[in-house]
């Protein structure tokens, strides 16, 4: 059972404060499951990405490179997005391992669960083990109540997503071959993933505090990762607004007999306050309908193109 070939995927953005710790902690994680006989130490790897950052992360990543058989590190030119730096790592370690974790550099997610991902991947067979957090209570409660939000929004939007799992997983190297295939530019891994359809399994453990650092996910970046979740995987928000025209006409047919009704009875002294209201609230539906096939149309536009995820400036891998 010790032939697993385990590559740990970090993207890192920024991270030259979290970097070292995670790094120390995910090398002695690395040892104790070569020396515990569950992976193959010799040919395990952790590999970094740097996602463009504009501190010393990179030196840094040349620096633990240098100094460890087992460390490899891809520098993308510029910042792609964690997704897409995911997807250069993930892309990377499916031609150099059996099994592929993704983490975070800020080590939120609980580590001690790999050796457990690696059991379900070697004795179970499965190809993909999805991290799920037990609570959120080290969030915010604005980040709790607004994750909680998204996920029983995409499940009303009939996109098949794992509750409270974000993208701390393990894939074998022909599950992430098989997500390679998906050639999206719009990525959303976290709803990618379960449309590959193998075997896979959930581990559970508590989300901690971040290690060092702060996010790297404000306010704007989660509201472009949500809108991007719901519009890459689900064309019900374009069906809703066909339903609310059929609504609008179905109220205007009323309101036409109404007006011939008041018209024929002599009843012609019109409000000016609902006319207006009506034309407001009207526009303001136009408005949001063209919003929402101007923003399928821009995924369009995008992914025509064809343009390449990310562009791969340095590579250490051995
Ligand atoms: N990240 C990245 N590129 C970006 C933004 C973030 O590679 O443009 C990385 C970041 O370094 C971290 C991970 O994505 O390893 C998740 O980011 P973070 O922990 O800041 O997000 P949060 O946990 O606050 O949602
Ligand atoms: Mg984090």
């Amino acid at each position: 059972m010790a032939t697993t070939a385990l590559i740990i995927v970090v993207p890192c953005y920024n991270e030259e404060e979290a970097l070292p710790t995670t790094h120390q902690r995910l090398s002695e994680l690395m040892r104790q499951m070569a020396a515990d006989g569950l992976i193959d130490g010799s040919r395990s790897r952790l590999l970094y990405v740097d996602d463009g950052s504009r501190d010393g992360t990179w030196p840094l990543m040349e620096r633990l490179a240098d100094g460890g058989q087992h460390v490899c590190a891809l520098k993308l030119a510029a910042n792609s997005g964690h997704q897409n730096a995911l997807m250069a790592g993930l892309e990377t370690a499916a031609a150099m391992g059996d099994a592929i974790v993704s983490i975070d550099a800020d080590l939120q997610d609980d580590i001690h669960v790999i050796p457990d991902m690696v059991r379900h991947y070697a004795d179970d067979c499965c190809d993909v083990v999805y991290g799920v957090r037990r609570d959120r209570s080290t969030d915010t409660w604005f980040k709790r109540k607004s994750a909680q939000a998204f996920y029983h929004l995409m499940r009303r939007l009939g996109v098949k997503s794992v509750y409270n799992h974000a993208d701390f997983r393990l894939m074998s190297a022909r599950a992430v071959q098989q997500l390679c295939e998906y050639r999206e530019r719009n990525l959303f891994l976290r709803g990618i993933v379960p449309l590959i359809g193998y075997r896979s399994t959930c581990v559970y453990y508590d989300r901690a505090e971040r290690t060092a650092g702060v996010s790297k996910y404000p306010l704007a970046k989660m509201v472009n990762f949500a809108i991007d979740g719901i519009t890459s995987f689900s064309i019900k928000p374009v069906r809703m607004v066909f339903s609310l025209g059929l609504v609008f006409m179905a109220i205007a047919l009323i309101i036409l007999i109404y007006v011939l009704y008041n018209h024929f009875t002599g009843h012609t002294a019109w409000g000016w306050s609902s006319l207006i209201l009506s034309i407001w609230f009207v526009g303001g539906c136009i408005l949001l309908g063209l919003g929402i096939v101007g923003e399928y149309i821009g995924k369009i536009y995008i992914e025509v193109k064809h343009r390449p995820r990310y562009n791969v400036e340095r590579r250490i891998v051995k």
